[in-house]
């Protein structure tokens, strides 16, 4: 998203909305991926050489379960504030920023329910559907 300075008065916060697509954004990062294009809400105040961004990021995310290792939708939705020094600026683009904002969302460990059972640690069967005959055999 752009933000275009020109004619971006002190007294008036500029809103915009904008659908962006997760691929251009390059946010598909480890077990992280989103499917459909992010929603972005943004307010921006100028106050002289600041420009004051508060934006509201949301969209479908897909998460690897650490567990059963199978994939899950999890809602995404993050609140940023960004500030900028737009001296001799004629517009600021904020990709990059909420790219990283994004990212820092990314989770080391993500568990598809709370009571995921994971997969055997000897056959590798994913235990929330079949109950394998390994710990049958080791007892
Ligand atoms: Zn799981
Ligand atoms: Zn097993």
């Amino acid at each position: 998203m752009k933000i275009y300075l020109k004619g971006l008065k002190e007294d008036h916060a500029l809103v915009l909305d904008e659908k962006i697509d997760p691929r251009t954004l390059d946010v598909d990062v480890g077990i992280m991926r989103f499917p459909e294009p992010l929603l972005l809400h943004v307010e921006a105040w100028r106050s002289g050489e600041d420009l004051t961004v508060s934006a509201h990021v949301e969209g479908e995310r897909r998460l690897v379960c650490s567990l059963c290792l199978e994939e899950f939708n999890n809602l995404f939705e993050k609140d940023i504030t960004l500030h900028y020094d737009i001296h001799g600026l004629d517009s600021v683009i904020l990709d990059g920023d909420v790219r990283e904002e994004i990212i820092l969302e990314h989770p080391i460990r993500a568990v598809c329910r709370s009571d995921c059972r994971g997969l055997c640690p000897a056959c590798g069967a994913n235990l929330n559907r079949k109950t394998c005959r390994c710990k049958s055999k080791a007892f």
